[in-house]
């Protein structure tokens, strides 16, 4: 199995490195590791934010393992080489669906719905699909959509919600949901406001998927410039993007042993945060990002 590894910009390759580090933990001798430049960094090295041999090695890889790109130190560049098209690029390039546009075509939200429901089915069986169709129409189609694939699953009870409301019942009543589906834009916004439900954004994983389920997991926030450098960044959105990548790496090549290893990350965290003595400080603890990180691998044997 090989794992492209996408350290990127600002506290990118610190939490990136902690990630490997609880994958090298878990002794799987059967994964790869090969590291690769995307963002700012490529562009101070090659002058393209998503260089030819990262190409190759992200086509090749069976799952990409990101941290975050860009920085002040870009934003001032010519749009083709700021770092975000690096990310824009890979996503594109790899066919990881819905995520560079504002426009979906019919098949696009079809993709979309199937993998919702799937997820679903994996959980609680309840998908809430969010939609703004009382006053922009163009997400009518996408409501409609929703419902003629909820036949496709019978198991999975679907419901909808407005956007604006959805906003609010997140922060209200967070349980009443499991997966939730929506587009590019709503997504983006719910999914940061999803994230403090949790204590604050470095605790949540993410991953965009091709129609095969290959994957790009990463964590949802940013590169952090004003936390980077100091090691006292939050790994632990990116360790469990790693337990997320084993899971779904699992899933598609029928490997039992891949799915535990993610159970295995995803326990030792709780645990960790359970026991109360290695809190990260965007939690309200002291802990470093290393130390976080060696409180989850002493774990991982528990
Ligand atoms: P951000 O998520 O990087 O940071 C928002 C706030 O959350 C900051 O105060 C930061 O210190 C804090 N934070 C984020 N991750 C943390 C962690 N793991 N531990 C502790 N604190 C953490 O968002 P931003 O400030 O809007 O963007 C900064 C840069 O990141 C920009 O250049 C932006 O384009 C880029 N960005 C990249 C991605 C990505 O690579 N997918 C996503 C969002 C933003
Ligand atoms: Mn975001």
């Amino acid at each position: 199995m090989k794992i492209c590894v996408l350290p990127g910009d600002g506290i990118g390759p610190e939490i990136v490195a902690e990630a490997v580090r609880v994958l090298k933990a878990l002794d799987l001798p059967d994964l790869q590791l090969e590291e690769g430049l995307l963002g700012g960094c490529a562009v101070d090295a090659t002058g393209n934010p998503y260089p030819e041999a990262t190409q190759k090695l992200a086509r090749e890889a069976d799952a990409i393992l990101l941290g975050a790109v860009g920085g002040p130190q870009w934003d001032s560049l010519p749009r083709e080489q700021r770092p975000e098209r690096g990310l824009l690029g890979i996503r594109k390039d790899l066919n990881l669906f819905g995520y560079n546009t504002m426009v979906y075509s019919e098949s696009e939200i079809r993709r979309i719905g199937h993998v919702a429901f799937q997820a679903a089915q994996k959980r609680d069986k309840k998908l809430c699909s969010v939609d703004k169709m009382n006053v922009l129409e163009c997400t009518q189609l996408w409501r409609d959509v929703m419902i003629e694939i909820s036949h496709d699953y019978p198991d999975v009870e679907l419901s909808h919600m407005l956007v604006d409301n959805a906003a609010m019942q997140l922060v209200k009543a967070p349980k009443q949901f499991d997966v939730m589906v929506t587009g590019n834009m709503f997504g983006d916004i719910l999914s940061d406001e999803a994230s403090m439900l949790t204590g604050s954004i470095g605790m949540l994983p993410s991953a965009s998927l091709d129609d095969k389920n290959k994957g790009l997991y990463e964590p949802s926030h940013g590169s952090a410039p004003d936390i980077a450098g100091k090691g006292i960044a939050n790994p632990l959105a990116t360790i469990l993007s790693g337990a997320f990548m084993l899971r779904w790496l699992g899933d598609r090549h029928e490997d039992p042993t891949l799915i535990e290893s993610a159970s295995r990350i995803e326990k030792a965290v709780e645990l960790t945060l359970a026991q109360g003595l290695v809190i990260p400080r965007d939690l309200g603890g002291r802990a470093s990002c290393t130390e976080v990180t060696a409180a989850i691998c002493k774990n991982l044997k528990n």
